[in-house]
């Protein structure tokens, strides 16, 4: 890795793509630069790292913090869409580790969602509403749609630099996420598989709407690393297997999350990039 001495944001080119996921991706930008970004909602997660890929600019940030101390339900989220899109970021990919809610999504299945539910409490999930910011801006109340929640382009990209790699991804499918940290009950499991959903997590949501709400593409590419607990017949899911099989797949996905760096379209021209068209956001966007 580069110099990863700290720099202020100020000077340096604009990115074009954010990365939210786990560690291990930066070290392989070229010229990281270490960024610490503070925004009007606080600390992201941890410093940014910029750099370059196959000429793409790109920002990486780490969504549980270096050594993964933020539990999903403790992650800023508004901070770390806001950090990424300051630096100049127009699409965020997040991938991410989830369970499988059918037999057929084993460890390693892919899946490139289409659809989103969320079943989590307590967080804060929108940029409108209305309170004054730490800068003295106000954000008007405004309503964005989020019916279709990813963007078209980045899962078409996903998808086709999945099956370039060998690995027949899943195309489309129904994320929930929960509030976590704790793995589903079986009951509730059962459930979430009952209504057709495909896979579960605990940090899709709110990281896709808020990047919707600020007119940002996001696309998941959502690591199965377990059988959710209603799907599963053994003694349910333990951190440990999720680690393993998260280890075991992650050059894998590295090496997807490149070629789809390298694959995306320069220019934006998508439902995201239109989702502000006409509102007053009372936000400098
Ligand atoms: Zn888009």
């Amino acid at each position: 890795m580069a110099d990863t001495s700290s720099t202020p944001t100020t000077g340096l080119d604009p990115v074009e793509i954010g990365v939210l996921g786990g560690s291990g991706f930066y070290a392989f930008l070229d010229d990281v630069t270490e960024v610490t970004v503070d925004t009007p909602y606080g600390m992201p997660s941890d410093s940014v790292f910029v750099g370059e890929l196959a000429g793409r600019r790109v920002a990486f940030l780490p969504r549980h913090g270096r050594g993964h101390h933020l539990p999903p339900h403790r992650i800023n989220y508004r901070a770390n869409l806001w950090a990424l899109r300051s630096l100049g970021a127009g699409r965020i990919l997040g991938p991410c580790a989830v369970g499988g809610l059918r037999p057929e999504y084993g460890p390693g299945t892919l899946v490139v969602p289409d659809q989103l539910v969320d079943r989590t409490t307590g967080r804060v999930q929108t940029f409108y509403d209305g309170l004054p910011r730490q800068d003295g801006r106000t954000p008007k109340v405004v309503h964005v749609s989020c019916a279709d929640p990813y963007c078209p382009d980045g899962r078409a990209v996903a998808l086709s630099a999945a099956r370039a790699s060998n690995w027949e991804a899943v195309d489309g499918g129904t994320l929930v996420v929960v509030e976590g940290p704790r793995f589903s009950t079986r009951a509730e499991s059962r459930w979430y598989s009952a209504q057709g959903w495909s896979v579960i997590g605990m940090t899709g949501h709110p990281e896709a709407v808020l990047a919707r709400e600020l007119g940002l593409c996001y696309t998941s590419l959502a690591l199965v690393t377990d059988l959710d607990a209603g799907v599963e017949t053994g003694e349910g899911v333990t951190h440990e297997e999720v680690l393993s099989v998260f280890a075991q797949n992650v050059d894998r996905l590295r090496t997807v999350l490149f070629d789809v760096v390298k694959a995306l379209p320069v220019a934006r021209d998508c439902i995201c990039s239109h989702a502000l068209d006409g509102l007053e956001t009372g936000l400098d966007l």
